[in-house]
């Protein structure tokens, strides 16, 4: 099979054996896989990197002993794996599994093997195209707004509009909020009024802070959420969220952030919250989302063949896309 490789700013096709089914672990025909920024790491890189990629979507093409899923079905494929036995495992949150078995592989690849129970069947009207966004682009911020509990008596700031952040608008604004977008980037702020969000602001530009000061008679918003990793967004989102508000960080920063456990935990009662990849039992709210959201199809700015996978990579990399998904047998 083909699978891609990156480095140097470059992604390009290599061979690689096709998998095989063992046991519970089936062979999955990947028709849609999406780019992550993290994904970028390995492209921006020097050197060669495989195995990236864990988002898709495709098609069961060989099973050994699985029993419940058979060659032929839809499937969404979580990404990394687990021992499926652990509580975590057990409660969905598998990603945090301490026992994670190897051999799950890349998703950047023509075919992919996964246990079958990381592998819930897709409905027929949902697209492959569509159906990948349940990866990074949604599960994450669902995870995040559910526990936050967002209603349409909210109004929620939302920093940082790759896909993972415009995934949050959109299921914000399906949950009913007012959403307030920030992002320098202004391809991104004009995606992000598409879907709905009441205003999308430039933070080079605007004293953010202030406006969402204003806007709330000096309250500061019920919610904010973070998908930039950025630690003055992050610190934004401390800062902009009222009395007994809710704050969660989706994006990724190894670093640090300020943070007063008194100043502003103790004496302004907020809570802070974090949400990483996905979790099984989000699948069918993310379902009932892709069906009744009707800029859903937005999240999606391009599709590529896997022969022009440079393309791709390249077009992620210049920051004027929503998710920017590939298509390995095209
Ligand atoms: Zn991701
Ligand atoms: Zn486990």
């Amino acid at each position: 099979m083909k699978c891609v490789a990156l480095g140097d700013r470059r992604a390009w096709l290599v061979d690689a054996p096709d998998p095989t089914p063992e046991g519970e672990w089936v062979v999955v025909k990947l028709h849609a896989s999406p780019i992550c920024g993290s994904d970028m790491h390995g492209y921006h890189a020097g050197g060669e990197h495989f195995g990236g990629g864990h988002e898709g979507v495709g098609e069961v093409v060989a099973v050994d002993t699985a029993h419940r899923l058979r060659v032929g079905d839809r499937v969404l494929v979580h990404p990394a794996s687990g021992c499926g036995e652990c509580w975590r495992c057990r409660s969905g949150s598998y990603i945090h599994c301490r026992n994670m078995p190897p051999g799950s592989g890349g998703h950047f690849a023509q075919y992919v093997r996964k246990q079958e129970w990381l592998c819930p069947k897709l409905p027929e009207d949902i697209s492959y195209d569509l159906a990948s966004l349940m990866g990074c682009a949604l599960s994450p911020a669902y995870q995040a707004l559910v526990r936050m509990e967002v209603s349409a008596f909210h109004t929620v700031l939302i920093t940082g509009l790759g896909p993972v952040g415009l995934g949050a608008v959109a299921l914000a604004k399906f949950m009913g909020a007012e959403v307030i977008a920030v992002d320098p980037e202004p391809w991104r702020r004009e995606r992000a009024r598409q879907m709905g969000a009441e205003e999308a602001l430039d933070p080079l530009a605007t004293d953010v802070l202030a406006f969402l000061r204003e806007r709330t008679s000096g309250e500061g918003v019920h919610r904010a959420l973070d998908a930039s990793g950025k630690p003055d967004a992050e610190r934004l989102c401390i800062d902009a969220v009222r009395a007994l508000g809710k704050v969660a960080f989706i994006g990724e920063n190894p670093g640090t952030i300020e943070y007063g456990p008194s100043n502003d935990g103790i004496r302004r009662g907020i809570e802070i919250i974090a949400a990483w990849h996905q979790n099984l039992s989000s699948v069918d709210d993310l379902v009932t989302f892709l069906r009744r959201f009707p800029h859903a199809g937005l999240l999606i700015s391009h599709t590529f063949g896997f022969l022009q996978v440079d393309q791709a990579f390249a077009t992620f990399a210049g920051r004027q896309s929503a998710k920017v998904v590939l298509h390995p047998w095209q």
